[in-house]
């Protein structure tokens, strides 16, 4: 078995005193692929937020390669390994650039301007666009350089939210399309998504509902549940499950 990466313990969190999450125990392991799939509202963008330390937790613990982080500023996160990437996923007031660069800032300066040139060799795309703003890119490009942003921190850990937000199928393509590039180099990620084109790449998935974790297991598990396979897949699931052997 790999070793325990993050681990979130117990987590209760919320607004004011209406309560979003109750429980929440959830892990991830080194290298590995983890997705956390739930309708609007289940509490995704609360437990990632309380994850980077956005926002407060209520009672638990944050566990990150060993050492508590619950109580650790969002950069101390950020320096310890966890890089975030939000729905919007990049500044769109500042060039492609300055946003690898923010990305890179907690790096010695010498390394982050190698790191931002090993990224644009990664996406060309990103290079080509270099002077430009983000908020003048592509709806899909924007994603791309949220996630080139995200890994400028080299982190150990990339956690995000809804990275296909207000993307067309073909754009999705081309995230999950990174994100592969990134766990192929060894990075360990978990995100939080509605659209099951995500789960493509899960090598575990977790289930939110209702601020709570439901199932946890494997993609094939998930499709032998009958109610997640309703709920998550429909009818016309392009996950269908291979047909029970005849006889
Ligand atoms: P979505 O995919 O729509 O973003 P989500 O799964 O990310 O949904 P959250 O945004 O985490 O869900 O919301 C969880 C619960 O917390 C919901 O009931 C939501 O109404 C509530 N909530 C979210 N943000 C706030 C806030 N700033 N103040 C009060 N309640 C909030």
């Amino acid at each position: 078995m790999a070793t325990e990466l993050l681990h979130i313990q117990g987590l209760d969190a919320g607004y004011g005193k209406i309560q979003a999450l109750w429980g929440i125990d959830l892990a991830v392991h080194e290298r590995e692929t983890v997705v956390l799939v739930g309708p609007n509202g289940a509490g995704k963008t609360t437990l990632i937020r309380t994850l980077m330390g956005l926002l407060r937790q209520w009672h638990g613990d944050l566990v990150f390669a060993g050492e508590s982080i619950a109580h650790r500023r969002t950069d101390q996160r950020v320096r310890a390994g966890i890089a975030y990437m939000s729905e919007v996923g990049c500044f769109p007031d500042m060039s492609v650039d300055d946003n690898l660069l923010i990305g890179a800032q907690f790096l010695p300066r010498s390394e982050s301007k190698r790191q931002v040139d090993e990224l644009y060799q990664r996406f060309p795309t990103l290079q080509e666009k270099r002077k430009a703003l983000g908020g003048s890119l592509s709806g899909g490009q924007r994603k791309i350089l949220g996630v080139a942003k995200a890994l400028a921190s080299k982190p150990r850990l990339l956690v995000m939210d809804e990275p296909s937000a207000g993307l067309s199928p073909v754009f999705v393509n081309d995230v999950i399309r990174a994100l592969q590039t990134s766990r192929e180099a060894g990075l360990a990620l978990l995100v939080a998504a509605q659209n099951v084109k995500f789960l493509d790449i899960a090598e575990r998935v977790y289930t939110l509902e209702g601020g709570r974790i439901g199932f946890v297991g494997t993609v094939p598990e998930m499709h032998a549940d009958a109610a997640l396979q309703r709920a998550y897949f429909g009818l016309h699931a392009r996950h269908a499950a291979p047909a029970p052997n005849p006889g």
